[in-house]
């Protein structure tokens, strides 16, 4: 199995490579190829290895970034961790990009209805205004995970 920083370093080679790709098959639509190569970037910090209930290096990076932000990012993903088993399907291809774009999401709608009575927008109605942007964007961080899985030997842990 390879280490979080092979991980960071695989994901790095796969964003320009994944913008070029998007830049190519998007007409060189500037919003597109930079959500897309922003979403496999934030493989770095979306990873599969947030699976782990202790210290991941995403969670490390974020601690490092702002301590208290980075106190909000290890509680946030707790739940998820504890929820999933090490290299099960939050490394599965595809579906363990959709079990944290998921649980993502599912955050969202909890901020939304804890923040509706003091906050002026709907937050609910940007994900519809802007679904091709969140696909691009979860496209990229689905290039991302397969980078994470390849590294890993190809292996799927049910
Ligand atoms: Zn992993």
């Amino acid at each position: 199995m390879a280490s979080g920083r092979t991980h960071i370093t695989g994901t790095l080679v796969l964003t320009p490579i994944t913008a070029m790709a998007t830049w190519q098959l998007a007409d060189g639509n500037p919003v597109l190829t930079a959500l897309s190569a922003l979403g496999c970037l934030s493989g770095v910090l979306i990873s599969p290895d947030l699976d782990m209930a202790g210290r991941t290096i995403s969670e490390s990076i974020v601690l490092r970034w702002n301590i208290l932000l980075g106190r909000l990012w290890v509680l946030l993903w707790l739940p998820y961790a504890l929820i999933h088993k090490h290299r099960g399907l939050s490394h599965v291809p595809i579906f363990g990009t959709m079990s944290r774009i998921l649980y993502i999401a599912l955050c969202y709608v909890g901020l939304h209805y804890f923040l509706q009575p003091y906050y002026p927008f709907d937050l609910l109605v940007w994900p519809q205004l802007y679904w091709l942007e969140i696909l691009v964007f979860a496209t990229g961080l689905a290039i991302s995970d397969l980078g994470h899985w390849a590294l890993d030997g190809c292996k799927l842990g049910f």
